[in-house]
C-alpha cells in the first residue's frame, strides 16, 4: 500500500484502484451467490465430446464438461465459474450433480448399445472433491445407483494439482483403479513434474494437453515431445489421449505416432446426451 503511494500514483489513481478492487470483490461475491442459487436449483447441464479410437474413428468413451444455464445470461462455460465452485467450496455439491448426471447418461447409452461398443464417461474432478471424507463410497454408491460397472467410468484429474503429492488421495485413487474406475491425468505436460509419479502411481492414463497439439505442426522439437510423450506411456502401459484435435493434420500426425486415442473439434465439439448417441449409433466415422 504504502509503496503504492509512495511512487506518486496520485489521489485519483488511488481511489480508481480501491474502486477497481471493490468492484472486483463485489463481483466475485454476487458471482458465488447465484451459483450458491444455481447449486439448489440444478441449473447445471452436461455436454459430451467423443474420445476416438484414431484407428476405427469409433468413440470409445465420453468426457462431461459441465455447463451453467442461468436462467437470464444463458449458457456460461466452465471457465466462468469453476474457480469460484472451488474457493467456495460448491464444487463439491456440483460435482456429485456431475458424476450423478454422468452416470445416469452413460446407463442409457449402454442400454441401447452392443456390449463390444459400450461406451465409458469421462468425469472431470478437482482435487478439493478428492479431500472431502468419503470420496471414494460416494464414488461406489452413485456407480450402484446408476446400475453400471466401475468400467464405465474415467476420472481426470489435472497434473498440476496431482503435483502436491497428497499421499491421502493417492490412496483414494488406488482404491478406485482397484475397483476398475480408470485414471486419467489431465493436461498432461502443462505442470512441473519429474515424470517418475507415472511408475509409482496409479493412472491408467494421460491426456496429452492441447498446447501441445497446437504446435505440434510447425515445431520439430514439439512433435518430438509428443511422439516422446506416446512412447513413454507405451512403455509403461498407460493409454493416451490428444486433445484439441482441430483438423485431419493433427488426427493424420497422431496416428502415424501411434497415438491411440484423441479428441477434438476435428470429430465433434461437445453435444447433449441425444446428439451423443447418435454419434454412437449413426456417424461413426468422420
Ligand atoms: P478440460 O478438462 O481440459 O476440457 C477440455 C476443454 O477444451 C473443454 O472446454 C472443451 O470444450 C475444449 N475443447 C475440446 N476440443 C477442443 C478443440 O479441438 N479446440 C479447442 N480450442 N478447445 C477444445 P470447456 O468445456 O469449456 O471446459 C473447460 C475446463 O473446465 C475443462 O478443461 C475442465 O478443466 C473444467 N471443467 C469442465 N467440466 C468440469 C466439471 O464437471 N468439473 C470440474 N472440476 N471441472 C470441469
Ligand atoms: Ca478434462
Ligand atoms: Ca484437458
Ligand atoms: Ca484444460
Amino acid at each position: 500500500l504504502a509503496l503504492y503511494v509512495a511512487k506518486g500514483a496520485g489521489k485519483n489513481r488511488w481511489r480508481r484502484y480501491q474502486n477497481h478492487l471493490h468492484g472486483a470483490m463485489v463481483e466475485r461475491l454476487e458471482l458465488r451467490s447465484a451459483l450458491d442459487h444455481a447449486v439448489n436449483e440444478g441449473h447445471f447441464l452436461l455436454q459430451y465430446q467423443p474420445i476416438v479410437d484414431l484407428n476405427t474413428d469409433e468413440a470409445a468413451g465420453f468426457e462431461a464438461l459441465v455447463r451453467w444455464h442461468h436462467p437470464a445470461r444463458g449458457v456460461i462455460a466452465p471457465d466462468q465459474f469453476i474457480e469460484v465452485a472451488e474457493e467456495s467450496g460448491l464444487i463439491i455439491p456440483m460435482g456429485r450433480w456431475v458424476l450423478d448426471q454422468a452416470l445416469h447418461t452413460v446407463a442409457q447409452w449402454r442400454r441401447v448399445l452392443p456390449r463390444a461398443r459400450q461406451p465409458y464417461v469421462s468425469v472431470n474432478v478437482s482435487v478439493r472433491q478428492f479431500r472431502q471424507k468419503g470420496f471414494v463410497d460416494q464414488v461406489r454408491a452413485s456407480l450402484d445407483y446408476a446400475g453400471v460397472p466401475p468400467q464405465a467410468l474415467m476420472l481426470e484429474i489435472t497434473e498440476t494439482l496431482l503435483m502436491r503429492d497428497d499421499e491421502d488421495i493417492w490412496a483414494d485413487l488406488a482404491v478406485l483403479q482397484d475397483l476398475g474406475v480408470r485414471i486419467a491425468i489431465d493436461d498432461f505436460g502443462t505442470g512441473y513434474s519429474s515424470l517418475s509419479y507415472l511408475r509409482q502411481r496409479p493412472i491408467d492414463v494421460l491426456k496429452i494437453d492441447k498446447t501441445f497439439i497446437d504446435d505440434m505442426v510447425g515445431s520439430e522439437q514439439q512433435l518430438a515431445l509428443v511422439s516422446g510423450i506416446v512412447s513413454l506411456a507405451q512403455t509403461l502401459n498407460l493409454t493416451v489421449v490428444a486433445e484439441g484435435i482441430e483438423d485431419a493434420t493433427h488426427r493424420d500426425i497422431l496416428q502415424r505416432l501411434g497415438c491411440p486415442l484423441g479428441q477434438g473439434y476435428y470429430f465433434s465439439s461437445p453435444v447433449g446426451p441425444t446428439e451423443a448417441l447418435t454419434w454412437l449409433t449413426v456417424n461413426r466415422a468422420v
